[in-house]
């Protein structure tokens, strides 16, 4: 069972009605929230995570989008 039916249902919405939030630019065309146009994310909002195995203090390997999901 899904724990999150609710949360899945707005992020289909959101896949098919995108809305640039130009609060979060963005530049990960793979993910399924990133306006194609626009360099933006279409999410409301993201959750940031640190990169398994973090410690270098390079911003590529401490930080990442949580939110991302696969196009
Ligand atoms: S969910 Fe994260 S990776 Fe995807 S478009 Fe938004 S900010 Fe970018």
């Amino acid at each position: 069972m899904n724990p999150e039916p609710n949360k899945e249902i707005e992020e289909e919405f959101i896949m098919t009605h995108k809305t640039p939030n130009l609060d979060i630019g963005c530049t990960v065309r793979s993910c399924a929230f990133h306006c194609e146009d626009q360099d933006q994310c279409s999410l409301s909002g993201i959750t940031v995570e640190a990169c398994p195995g973090c410690g270098s203090g390079k911003a590529k390997d401490e930080s990442m989008c949580a939110s991302y999901r696969h196009k």
